[in-house]
């Protein structure tokens, strides 16, 4: 192993891609709540739209047959006080077309005898053809004595056969008896043309209902939907005065919100639907284009962010590759002199904590000037290359640091080793070197490649005063000064402090 453990880079890019995707989680977790409460809101908006409109329909339906009433309470006011005779109907007939000329809500005003037959009415040419007997308002009034108005069930016109809404009141003899009806026809397309000039949309529904559940008219109109039962839709099994319903048309099977508000006065209700999809359109198109638009945020940072990751990790790959370099000789890719002082530093502090020996070895290519002059210059490198492997190969504990200390100077500093184990690996070195046989003429005797080794122990003292780091390498030095005095190929070792 290399003596040399550069510091792995610390990408910072993991954090960069973390914030992203935060970031982008946080885009969409916002834009997704804005369009969910959004939705509601709109929904709320429909609403409450739908409710207003049925509540204002409703008190139109409500004035209708107020004025119908209104007309009723008078006609009944003319029989009961100006009698059935000849020339009182004469004048209650003119009465009646008169009246009917300006209520273009009002299809017909007709009175029925106490038999049941018309006697008079604003359609002319009926009298005594018409029987109303069977008839629900005729029914109602002659069984029950009340003086107040009648909201019949949608019956066929006696006079005409098209479908009516009816509003009737009694007309009692002057004694109190029964004395006929008094009747006024609305036909359902009435309100239905009423109805027409509020927009709806396509889908959208607005509904009359008498409170038995029979449907009296609608918008848009349609004549075999008229006199339907809707007891089992949610506004009547709901049974309150007003509320706002989601549901699925059993007829069309569109969705609809609709409002439903029931008349206080009379027995009618009133329904106004939108189809949900229909009016959630605006919304929707929004929706998509927010949604298109912070999809392209999204990406568009996710993109930028994944890149700058990108870049930024071959920036940090760049730097501590510079910062391996700066450690590290470039020839043999051992540590270098730098690296080897810094280590050496540590090492020294650590141990004298511990108090425990630090061994540094220096080694020497013994006549490797001569080496350079015959076997050149390149020769000398690819030498030098070869031993620093063999060294590194020769110290490989983890703490060990092999260094070039300069020119063909190799160190390796050995901590915790006392003096006879760095000797051990100083004499691994030599032999292995020596086991290399390369040939080099010029180091008589053996002619083959040879080290000389220094090697130098101490136990520090955190006082610096006596000796430090540097001292060890000069002690080193001088072993090794004394090895090559010694004749080369050998280790000398530091003299004990
Ligand atoms: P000795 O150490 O045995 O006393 O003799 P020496 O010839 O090795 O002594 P000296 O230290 O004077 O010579 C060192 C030589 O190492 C000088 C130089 O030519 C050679 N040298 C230093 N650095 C390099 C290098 O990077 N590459 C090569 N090829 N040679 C180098
Ligand atoms: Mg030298
Ligand atoms: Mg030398």
């Amino acid at each position: 192993m290399s003596a040399f453990d550069p510091t792995k880079p610390r990408s910072s890019t993991l954090g960069l891609k973390v914030l992203v995707l935060t970031a982008c989680l946080a885009i969409l977790s916002v834009e997704a709540w804005r369009d969910w409460s959004g939705r509601s809101q709109e929904m709320a908006r429909i609403s409450t739209e739908t409710l207003n409109r049925a509540k204002s329909l409703t008190q139109h339906v409500q004035d209708s047959l107020e004025v119908a009433d209104t007309l009723l309470v008078d006609v009944v006011d003319r029989i009961e006080t100006g009698g059935i005779g000849p020339t009182a109907m004469l004048r209650l007939d003119s009465f009646l077309v008169e009246r009917i000329q300006s209520l273009q809500r009002i299809k017909s005003l007709t009175i029925y005898g106490e038999d049941g037959l018309l006697m008079s009415s604003s359609l002319p040419g009926h009298r005594s053809k018409i029987d109303a007997r069977d008839q629900p308002f005729f029914q109602y009034h002659s069984a029950i004595s009340r003086a107040d108005w009648y909201l019949g069930p949608l019956i066929h016109d006696p006079l005409g056969g098209e479908w009516v809404v009816t509003l009737s009141r009694r007309v009692n003899k002057p004694d109190g008896s029964f004395g006929g009806v008094a009747q006024a026809s609305i036909p359902p397309r009435y309100f239905a043309n009423f109805f027409g000039r509020f927009d709806v949309g396509a889908q959208g529904i607005l509904a009359l209902f008498h409170a038995d559940g029979t449907l009296l008219s609608r918008y848009p109109y349609l004549e075999r939907a008229i006199g339907a039962l809707a007891v089992n839709e949610p506004w009547f099994k709901d049974g309150k005065a007003s509320g706002i319903y989601e549901y699925t048309s059993s007829i069309d099977g569109v969705t609809r919100i609709g409002g439903y508000q029931r008349n206080h006065i009379f027995p009618i209700g009133v329904l106004s639907a939108v189809g949900r999809d229909e009016a959630l359109a605006r919304w929707n198109s929004m929706f998509a284009i927010r949604i298109v638009a912070t999809g392209l945020l999204v990406t568009t940072i996710a993109i930028l962010g994944w890149r700058f990751a990108g870049e930024l990790r071959r920036r940090e790959t760049a730097e501590t590759e510079l910062a391996v370099l700066a450690r590290t000789d470039g020839l043999t890719s051992l540590a270098n002199r730098r690296t080897l002082d810094e280590r050496l530093e540590t090492e020294w502090l650590r141990a004298a904590r511990e108090k425990a020996p630090v061994s540094l070895l220096m080694i020497d290519v013994d006549r490797f000037k001569a080496y350079n002059d015959i076997y050149g210059h390149q020769a000398g490198d690819e030498c030098l290359r070869t031993i620093a492997n063999t060294i590194a190969n020769a110290a490989r504990r983890p703490s060990d640091v092999v260094a070039r200390y300069g020119g063909e100077e190799l160190a390796v500093l050995l901590p915790g080793l006392n003096e006879i184990d760095a000797v051990t690996v100083a004499e691994k070195i030599r032999s292995k070197v020596e086991a290399l046989c390369m040939l080099h003429e010029a180091n008589v005797p053996c002619r083959i490649l040879t080290v000389s080794i220094g090697s130098a122990t101490r136990v520090p003292s955190l006082d610096r005063s006596r000796i430090g780091p540097k001292d060890l390498i000069t002690l080193a030095d001088a072993a090794l000064y004394e090895a090559k005095q010694g004749g080369r190929n050998r280790i000398a070792v530091a003299k004990t402090a």
